[in-house]
Formats: C-alpha cells, sequence, structure tokens
C-alpha cells in the first residue's frame, strides 16, 4: 500500500467485494496465534451479522489459551474435517486472509485458494506479502493484522456492525501480537484502535486474566525447566537460546501453546538483543526468532532457517537434528558479531 489514492482505491473494491459477496471463507495462517485467530474471528463475525454466509477455517488447531475468545468453537479446523471443505470453497465466491504474505502459510488450504475463483482479499502487517490474493491491505507500520481489520472494517462503513464480541476478538489480537502493548511496534493508531474497541465494552483485564493467567501447572513448570536449566546466555553476541527436546516436552505433558511467549523471557536479560527457542517437534525442529533494536530477525530466518516474520519476531524450521540445528546457529552468530554489538 503506497499513496492515499491506493489506499481509497483498495478500500473501496474492498467495501463492493464485501458487499457482493454472498459465501465468504476467513483463513488465518497455520497453527494460528492470538492475532490470527483474533483477526479472523473478528472480520469473521462482522460479515456474519450481514447475513451472508460466512466460514471461518483454519488449516489446524489453536492452542487452549485462546479458546476464551467469543464464538471460536465456530472456527472449521481443516485438518481434523473430513467433510466439506471442498464444498465450501467450490460456493466461495470471497476469500478473505489475515495475518500471513505467504501462501504456503496456509499448509493444506493452500491449493484450494489457488484453485478457487472466488475475488481473494489479503489483510495482513507481513512484509512484502507474495501475490496470491486480488486485493491487499497490507503495510508493515501496523501492530498487527487485527489493527488493520478493525481499519478495514472502519473505513468500509461495516463499524456499523460492531459489538462486544466482534471488539474483544479484535482487541485480543493486538493484544496478544504487541506483547500488551509493549513492543515497538505498537503506534498511534494501535491505542487509537485500542480505545475504540473498548468503547464497544470489551473488559481490558479479563481478556489478559482469561489469556494469559490460565495456564496448566505443567506449563509454568516447563517454564522453570526452560530458564534455570535449558537458557544459554552468549554474552559476546548479546544473545541468549533455549532449546527444549521433544522429551522435555513430554515430561512436562506438553499442549499446544504451552511454549508460547518463553522466546521473550531471555532478552529481558540487561544487554541481550537476540533471542531465539528451539523447539524439537515430531517431524522437525520449529524455531523462534525475538530482537531489540534494529537486528532484523526475518532475514535471519529467511536466510538460515526457511521462516520468515518481522524484523523483531520471526520463525522459522529446521530438519536437522536438534544438537545440529543448534551448533549451525551457535556458528552462524560469528557471522553477525558487528551487527549484533552495533
Ligand atoms: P512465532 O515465533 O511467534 O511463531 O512467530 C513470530 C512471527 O514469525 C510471526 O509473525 C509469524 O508469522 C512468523 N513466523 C513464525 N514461524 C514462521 C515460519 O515458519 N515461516 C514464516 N514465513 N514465518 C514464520
Ligand atoms: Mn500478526
Amino acid at each position: 500500500m503506497e499513496s492515499s489514492n491506493e489506499i481509497s482505491l483498495v478500500i473501496q473494491n474492498i467495501k463492493e467485494a464485501f458487499d457482493n459477496a454472498k459465501n465468504i471463507i476467513v483463513i488465518p495462517h497455520s497453527y494460528p496465534d492470538g492475532d490470527a485467530i483474533g483477526s479472523a474471528l473478528g472480520i469473521y463475525l462482522t460479515l456474519k451479522a450481514t447475513n451472508k454466509k460466512v466460514s471461518l477455517i483454519s488449516p489446524n488447531g489453536f492452542p487452549d489459551f485462546l479458546k476464551c475468545l467469543p464464538h471460536c468453537d465456530e472456527i472449521i479446523l481443516a485438518n481434523k474435517t473430513k467433510s466439506n471443505i471442498k464444498d465450501l470453497f467450490n460456493k466461495a465466491d470471497l476469500i478473505i486472509c489475515v495475518d500471513f504474505n505467504m501462501a504456503n502459510r496456509m499448509e493444506n488450504l493452500e491449493k484450494y485458494v489457488k484453485q478457487s475463483k472466488a475475488l481473494k482479499i489479503l489483510i495482513d502487517h507481513h512484509p512484502e506479502p507474495e501475490n496470491f490474493c486480488d486485493y491487499v491491505y497490507q503495510t508493515t507500520q501496523a501492530s498487527s493484522a487485527a489493527e488493520l481489520v478493525f481499519d478495514v472494517i472502519e473505513k468500509t462503513g461495516y463499524k456499523k456492525y460492531m459489538n462486544t464480541e466482534i471488539a474483544t476478538n479484535i482487541y485480543a489480537g493486538i493484544m496478544t501480537d504487541t506483547g500488551c502493548f509493549s513492543y515497538s511496534s505498537s503506534n498511534p493508531n494501535t491505542f487509537r484502535v485500542a480505545s475504540e474497541l473498548m468503547k464497544y465494552g470489551v473488559n481490558a483485564d479479563i481478556v489478559y486474566d482469561s489469556i494469559y493467567n490460565n495456564f496448566s501447572f505443567d506449563r509454568m513448570r516447563l517454564l522453570g525447566l526452560s530458564l534455570n536449566e535449558k537458557m544459554t546466555y552468549i554474552p559476546e553476541y548479546k544473545t541468549a537460546y533455549i532449546t527444549l527436546s521433544a522429551k522435555e516436552l513430554k515430561n512436562y505433558s506438553f499442549k499446544a501453546g504451552d511454549t508460547e511467549g518463553f522466546v521473550n523471557y531471555p532478552l529481558s536479560i540487561k544487554g541481550v538483543i537476540f533471542s531465539a527457542i528451539f523447539i524439537e517437534k515430531a517431524n522437525n525442529i520449529k524455531i523462534s526468532f525475538r530482537s531489540k533494536g534494529s537486528f532484523p530477525v526475518n532475514k535471519f530466518a529467511i536466510d538460515h532457517f526457511n521462516g520468515g516474520g518481522h524484523v523483531n519476531a520471526a520463525g522459522g524450521e529446521s530438519y536437522e537434528n536438534l544438537n545440529d540445528c543448534v551448533n549451525k546457529f551457535i556458528a552462524l552468530l560469528k557471522n553477525y558479531e558487528d551487527d549484533l554489538n552495533t
């Protein structure tokens, strides 16, 4: 999105697409986080309020801590539902993708979206979106996809359908993607939108409490293990990282979402500006990267770990074993010595 003329043209196109659509599908990215689910539910509920047929299809499940979000039980999980996904795509005349910039982040849904003749809209805040949608409302200036979903709803005139449940979902998306409004990605519009949403009755303390104070005892102990025994600090590279093996996860009855947020802890060590977590999954190692300041972890993830994301928050994966993957990471740091010490 460039000039204000271009933005208003995109909004005009999106408004017409909303007005004309009868069968809509909303899609978040695979292994959706709070922003993906909050954004998707926000736009889904808004369009559903207009009596259109709307389905929210996620490539796969989302963590338990998001199960407090209003109407999340209506989300269709593509990996769990055999029945009518193909049929829904055949009937769809509008597909709305939220919170991702690469088609392969839809995993099992990518083929349906690519084959579909429906009009496609992307609402996202990741850099350089791939060209897989007709209308793209995107800027990296936004804190979250949820902030942009609000902007789209407002600018297309669909705000008249806003209610407490829609506002709560959008608020939860913004809250989770900004680290409760603590990251540098928050901007004046982020707080404006949060303020607008609260006017619709969002209970900010209850949203926070339901998402962040609802973990299992095992998850808390896994965090303890991660910080006490599984974190390595390399002061010369201002880097700290955590590794968790599949066996350790099993010992602490790991459930999806339990390690969410762990990667942020090393950044609270004075002087650390780069943190990573390596988590051994069944088929690969899932990696999350975080940084403070200008060190671009998305570029690091793209260049070395088949990933992507934002300047200060990115992720990737590796098909090596956990040890080899971590050793590769450590060896790479030397190449970034200057960047990490500026
Ligand atoms: P997280 O570390 O919380 O999983 O993800 C942080 C950010 O990096 C998110 O914005 C997410 O979209 C992006 N990200 C995480 N994993 C991947 C990945 O495997 N590929 C790409 N392209 N982006 C990722
Ligand atoms: Mn996001």
